[in-house]
């Protein structure tokens, strides 16, 4: 997508003058050097995913200007980050880290708070501190892609090691913990898999967790939990510390790996399958993070955009979605099932086995032959992504509408057929009020799925826009209801997601903004992320 030209007045941190705000960066450029502290006084640039910008959401829901940096600051050490920090609190000026800023869906790199000066930490601090091929662990820096990851071990040529991929290979390995994100192997759960983190607190100490606390360990990556209480947990989906390096634990090689696809014809065969799908996955027979997907995203995942079906205004009709799926290589369904079975031949086929048996209890259920598909066929990506190597395969769905932007709309449960069915009735009903397209794609983790519904606009509409928002919040709104809530959020929606956590008088929002008080009091460090507002900022009408 080109630049826009459009003119811009550079926005500052509110509560400071320009020319204040200007010698405090001219400052922090004599620590940092000049080089590494931009203001960001350009055109804001969309770019694409593999060149996206750090000042704001690529995608952004909202007017572009909304979430945006006033500057982007460059450290290359976490002394730096301390330096940073301290002057923050110096200036009062709010800051807001991102690792490589990728985040798309859930905000990309804009910060929470309009004007905050953005922290990439990737640019400079991307070094791969240590890869250890006997424990199978890893020591990195924020700007360590999964990309680098993956071709690093292979350089080194440890094949006896494998890496849990996202769906997009380009993020951060720590950005993508820290925001709890997941991936597709048995290591799927990113956050669930890390081990020690190192962080600069909101006052500018730094702190290690876990065993890392122990001067001299050697089992910081191996043991994550040390002595004491676990602090971690309080450094995800937070504003409470700077993760400045990041341990995670390595998936050992299966020793084979054999990608399948099942298919299965009704939109009703939802219920009865998950309750297929739930005690094959917590046994393990089942054992990757996979993904059962609604035949409209499948056909959208072969990147040709939607105004080639369909050029009716309103969601686009189910008979067209069927007849453009019978027309692809796979061929119509409803659902579609992406897994992956792990291990040598002799104990692929006992587990194949049954699950073959299992699915085919649904009436119409097809496996499909990889042999009969195209190479460019999106089922393969699934497999790489399920086999631990970086893909953006993913990224075609996107291309659904002109000018394509998407958010997320994430709720979790139980694996339960009832739950599945509940969740999907509401997506659909309120997606058709709004006039949108239904992409349900339900990863099923061990105890619980996140069902993923990604709503894709035309970011350059802004009727569009605002028809995905009101449909987000309402998607939100009766979900809370029923009981489901999301386990992950865009910026725009995180006051109204972290409001439906409110059990005993909101008692776990009161406990975040103690700690928030304690830790950060002049509240410099990404205010209102997670709907963790500081004192100085709380009910003064940022909340939204
Ligand atoms: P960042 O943008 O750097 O970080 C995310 C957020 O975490 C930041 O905004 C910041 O608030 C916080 N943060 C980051 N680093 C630090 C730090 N060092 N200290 C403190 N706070 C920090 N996501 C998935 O999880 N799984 C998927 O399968 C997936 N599929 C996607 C498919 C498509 C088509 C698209 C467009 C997106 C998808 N995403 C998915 C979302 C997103 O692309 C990834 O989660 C991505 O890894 C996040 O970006 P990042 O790694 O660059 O993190």
């Amino acid at each position: 997508k080109p630049a826009k030209q459009r003119q811009r007045v550079p926005v500052v941190p509110q509560g400071i003058e320009r020319d204040a705000f200007i010698a405090a960066l001219e400052e922090l450029g004599g620590q940092l050097g000049k080089e590494n502290v931009e203001v960001n006084d350009k055109p804001l640039v969309d770019g694409w995913y593999m060149e996206h910008p750090n000042t704001h959401d690529m995608m952004t829901i909202l007017d572009e200007e909304e979430f945006v940096a006033s500057a982007v600051v460059y450290p290359s050490t976490t002394e730096e980050v301390q330096s940073i920090v301290q002057w923050a609190n110096k200036h009062k000026i709010p800051i807001f880290p991102i690792s490589m800023g990728r985040n798309l869906g859930y905000g990309g790199a804009a910060p929470r708070v309009r004007g905050s000066v953005v922290i990439d930490l990737g640019r400079r601090m991307n070094r791969i501190l240590d890869i250890n091929p006997e424990d199978y662990t890893c020591l990195v820096e924020p700007g360590v892609s999964y990309y680098g990851l993956y071709e690093a071990i292979k350089e080194r040529g440890y094949d006896h090691l494998w890496i849990d991929v996202p769906d997009l290979g380009g993020g951060s390995v720590i950005g993508n913990a820290v925001d709890r994100g997941v991936g597709y192997t048995p290591y799927g759960d990113h956050w669930a898999c890390h081990s020690g983190l190192e962080v600069v607190l909101p006052t500018g100490e730094v702190i290690r967790t876990g065993m890392g606390a122990l001067p001299g360990n050697n089992t910081w990556q191996t043991f994550p939990y040390g002595f004491g209480p676990f602090s971690d947990g309080i450094f995800s989906q937070s504003n409470y510390g700077i993760v400045t390096k990041m341990g995670m634990t390595l998936m050992p090689n299966p020793g084979g790996y054999e990608g399948f696809m099942y298919t299965f014809p009704k939109e009703e065969d939802l219920a009865p399958l998950i309750d297929i799908i739930r005690p094959l996955r917590i046994s393990m027979i089942l054992e990757n993070v996979a993904q059962l997907r609604h035949v409209t995203q499948s056909v959208a995942a072969r990147g040709i955009p939607r105004s080639k079906f369909y050029s009716g205004s309103g969601p686009i009709p189910m008979d067209i979605v069927h007849k453009a799926a019978a027309e692809q290589p796979v061929g119509d369904h409803s659902w579609g099932y992406y897994g992956m079975c792990y291990g040598p031949e002799h104990i692929r086929k006992h587990k194949l086995a049954i699950i073959d048996a299992e699915f085919k209890k649904i009436p119409g259920a097809r496996k499909i032959d990889p042999k009969s598909l195209p190479e460019d066929e999106y089922y393969f990506a699934r497999e790489r992504v399920a086999a631990g190597i970086p893909d953006i395969h993913e990224l075609r769905w996107v291309n659904w509408t002109p000018n394509g932007a998407h958010i997320a709309f994430s709720p979790v449960s139980p694996i339960r057929g009832t739950d599945a069915t509940a969740l999907n009735d509401l997506g659909r009903r309120i997606h058709d009020k709004y006039g949108i397209d239904f992409f349900p794609a339900f990863i099923v983790g061990l105890r619980e799925m996140h069902l993923i519904v990604e709503i894709v606009f035309d970011r350059d509409d802004p009727e569009r826009k605002k028809a995905a928002l009101d449909c987000l919040r309402d998607l939100v709104e009766e979900a809370a209801k029923l009981g489901y809530g999301e386990y992950r959020t865009h910026l725009v929606l995180m006051d109204q997601v972290a409001g439906t956590y409110n059990w005993n008088d909101s008692a776990l929002m009161k406990f975040n903004e103690k700690l928030k008080d304690a830790l950060d009091p002049n509240g410099i460090l990404a205010p209102g992320r997670c709907g963790i507002w500081p004192k100085r900022y709380r009910n003064r009408g940022w909340e939204m």
